[in-house]
């Protein structure tokens, strides 16, 4: 089934094809994280949408090649690094592990290629001197080198194309030097910001003077590096439509004269509790907060799946709570599935399937997708009930789980280790009522119940259970 999805750049759900459509291989440019601070909740949204559309490429066929570029040289975080009094590389470094370890607590999967802009210097240098030959870009007064969006407009090249861009009625500054600038500005921009006091020792020499790099730039070179000049598809977080990609668009294809990306896609914010995230509101989570307050990543995961890409998300703690209860049902129904299937091996189940992959190719509906993995559920769960599941049938509703969830990357829970002292608990349970003590197997069910364990009595004997 033929993979649609949202074209930022066309406004419109498109067919998605690569670039070359003899080839399966598709490359994939994901704006990553600026490691100045641990990522929000709001960040790992954005995140957990790209991992889904690679996981759902990879489930269409595709070859993914995934590039995500670590923002260790920006303005945020110059400014921190000289509050903290430490070095760039120290400081950035401790943000891009935390960011790391809490992409593999969401189990997304790790991208192929993790550039860092301060590794990219060289190749941010040459795309700025290929701006200047072509007049695009230029020297200002201040040291610093900008693009100039009129002589960019004069090549007969657009700018505006992710945004339709009312010229007339924006506030034309002169240039902005600053890395995050507001849409009523259409300014030039800076490519090379020169050297001053408060940057300290964060600078590198170029043929324009000491100085570093702005952030539009550094995507358009590492992403160009790595994946080429024209390459199938960029992703990123709403608000980087405007300036950051529009910018990263211009320079890029100022500086080749080619196409840079056919296909856009950016994923709409999260809001926690129906307001955008601060601090001094109490509403701004990372994952890390969540954790402390012991949800896990998969609950996180799941409900941040659980709503469509391009649809504001109000995130909520009793969100979490339902994602909690949603797993469960999932876990116990799958888990059933596993103990009738035991060693029976199967071709995965082809109704839930088809019905997932239909949903998923359909702009990524996942509500529709969810929809359908629970109607199954419901009806597995009632052939449960009835005993009409044959190890076959349970093999194959198996495997076709198995296979849906190599895109929905939320696993299945296991079954919790027992400790010692539980069954201990438990055998001497089995064995009072062997010897029909019920008063004393009655005690131990409470005395278990009391630790946070069930004791169920199944055909196939007992079985615990975690409260
Ligand atoms: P940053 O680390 O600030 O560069 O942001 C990393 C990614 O998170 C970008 O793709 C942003 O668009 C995205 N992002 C920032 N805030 C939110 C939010 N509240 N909801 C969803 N994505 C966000
Ligand atoms: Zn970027």
């Amino acid at each position: 089934m033929a993979l649609k999805l949202f074209n930022t750049l066309t406004r419109s759900v498109e067919n998605f094809s690569p670039l070359n459509p003899n080839e399966n291989k598709v490359g994939m440019y994901c704006c990553g994280p600026t490691v100045y601070d641990y990522a929000h909740i709001g960040n790992w949204r954005t995140f957990v949408f790209a991992d889904l559309v690679r996981r759902t490429l990879e489930f269409s066929g595709y070859d993914v090649q995934h590039v995500m570029n670590i923002t260790d040289i920006e303005d945020k975080i110059i400014k921190r690094v000289r509050e903290n009094k430490t070095t760039l590389r120290e400081f950035t470094g401790k943000f891009e592990t935390a960011f790391l370890d809490d992409l593999k607590a969401l189990n997304c999967k790790e991208p192929h290629v993790k550039p860092r802009a301060t590794e990219y210097i060289a190749e941010i240098i040459s795309l700025i001197e290929k701006l200047i030959s072509r007049g695009i870009a230029y020297k200002a007064a201040d040291g610093s080198v900008y693009f100039s969006i009129t002589k960019y407009q004069g090549c007969g090249c657009n700018y505006g194309q992710l945004l339709k861009l009312n010229f007339d009625e924006m506030r034309a500054g002169e240039r902005v030097s600053s890395d995050e600038y507001e849409k009523e500005s259409v300014a030039d921009f800076a490519l090379w910001k020169a050297h001053v006091p408060e940057d300290g020792d964060i600078f590198w020499p170029s043929p324009f003077g000491e100085g570093r790099p702005g952030w539009h730039i550094e995507c358009s070179a590492m992403s160009m590096k790595v994946l080429g000049e024209s390459f199938d598809l960029h992703l990123g977080g709403e608000d980087l439509k405007f300036p950051h990609h529009e910018d990263e668009i211009a320079q890029s294809e100022g500086a080749t004269g080619k196409p840079f990306v056919k296909h856009w896609l950016h994923g709409a914010h999260l809001l926690v509790e129906g307001k955008k995230m601060s601090k001094s509101m109490g509403n701004y989570f990372t994952l890390r907060d969540l954790l402390e307050k012991g949800h896990t990543g998969r609950e996180v995961r799941y409900l941040l799946l659980t709503s469509h890409y391009r649809e504001t998300f109000n995130f909520t703690l009793d969100g979490l709570a339902g994602a909690k209860t949603a797993l469960a049902r999932i876990d116990e129904c799958v888990g059933k599935l596993r103990e009738i299937a035991g060693n029976a091996t199967a071709a995965p189940e082809s109704k839930l399937q088809e019905q997932f992959s239909a949903a998923l190719a359909d702009d990524l509906n996942i509500s529709a997708a969810w929809g359908e993995i629970f109607k199954w559920v419901t009806e597995t769960n009632k052939r449960l009930a009835e005993n009409s599941l044959s190890s076959q049938v349970a093999a194959a509703n198996l495997a076709a789980w198995e296979k849906i969830d190599s895109v929905l990357g939320i696993g299945v829970k296991m079954e919790t280790e027992v400790p010692a002292e539980i069954s201990a608990l438990a055998d001497e349970r089995t064995a009072a009522k062997k010897a029909k003590d019920f008063k004393r197997s009655d005690a131990i069910r409470d005395e278990l119940k009391a630790k946070g364990w069930v004791i169920e009595d199944t055909p196939k004997g007992i079985k615990l259970k975690k409260i």
